[in-house]
């Protein structure tokens, strides 16, 4: 499913809200390789990110610790800047504060897209490049595969926190939308946890309606009676596993202040 020059590590991190672990995605160009998300701190998975060759940059997705935690120790291993549309998370490398900006590699078309909403600082970055073979001098210079890096926006599996109040739901269902917008089913997701997606709209659809849902339970819960996200979420996320109620909890609060902005 991927192209010779994207490659997946996933971190040993599982966990409830990981999933199986952090994906850091690795994109090969003549220039070096473009590492996404260094991943926590693990210094097994950093020297196994190394040894697919040198770095010419680092992006992270949003500064959540499974995302970032390393990028400072990976900057260290490999000399690379680090770039983030959050200038604290920044490394000798531009801050991303431009929407819709290209960054300039050679042999791939990179877009970087800010997409708030699971956090404040969370960008997805576009990628167009030769649907077969790798990059190089040897390289088609196609650019017939289309995949879009989500960090936590959207998952490959399961859905994701709106990390309240530094998650927006209103902004989180903006970045759904315009994703929804630029995309159809010939592109890949590239998720950072759980499997990469052949069906990206089909995905991001499917996350919609599932978003919108869950505000119809919320709205549904207060009518009810509930007052605070905890009794929200005891009523509707009962079917899901306990584990992530504080997730929920957080992702309550991001509905009720989007529900108080809306009324
Ligand atoms: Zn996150």
């Amino acid at each position: 499913m991927l192209p010779q020059w994207c490659n997946l590590i996933r971190a040993n991190n599982p966990g409830p809200m990981t999933l199986d672990g952090t994906n850091t995605y690795v994109l090969a160009t003549g220039a070096g390789n473009i590492v996404i998300d260094p991943g926590p701190l693990i210094e097994e998975h950093l020297a196994a990110v190394i040894e697919l060759g040198p770095v010419a940059f680092t992006v992270l997705t949003h500064h959540h610790p499974d995302h970032s935690e390393s990028a400072a120790r990976f900057h260290e291993l490999t000399g690379a800047p680090v770039l983030a549309q959050d200038p604290a998370l920044c490394i000798a490398g531009e801050t991303l504060t431009r929407d819709d900006s290209a960054l300039d590699v050679p042999d791939l078309d990179l877009r970087v897209l800010h997409t708030p909403g699971h956090t404040a600082d969370s960008i997805c970055i576009e990628v167009r490049g030769p649907a077969t073979g790798n990059t190089g001098p040897e390289s088609a210079p196609g650019r017939d595969w289309h995949g879009l890096l989500t960090g936590d926006t959207v998952l490959g599996r399961g859905t994701t926190v709106v990390a309240h109040p530094d998650g927006r739901l209103g902004d989180y269902l903006s970045s759904l939308e315009r994703l929804r917008s630029r995309l159809d089913d010939g592109w890949t997701l590239l998720p950072a946890h759980g499997p990469v997606r052949a069906d990206a709209a089909t995905v991001v659809t499917e996350y919609l309606a599932h978003r919108q849902a869950r505000l119809n339970e919320v709205r549904a819960a207060l009518a009810a009676g509930a007052t605070t996200p905890r009794e929200v979420v005891e009523i509707v996320y009962a079917d899901v596993d306990r584990s992530v109620w504080p997730a929920a909890e957080r992702t309550v609060a991001a509905a009720l202040d989007y529900l108080d902005e809306r009324i």
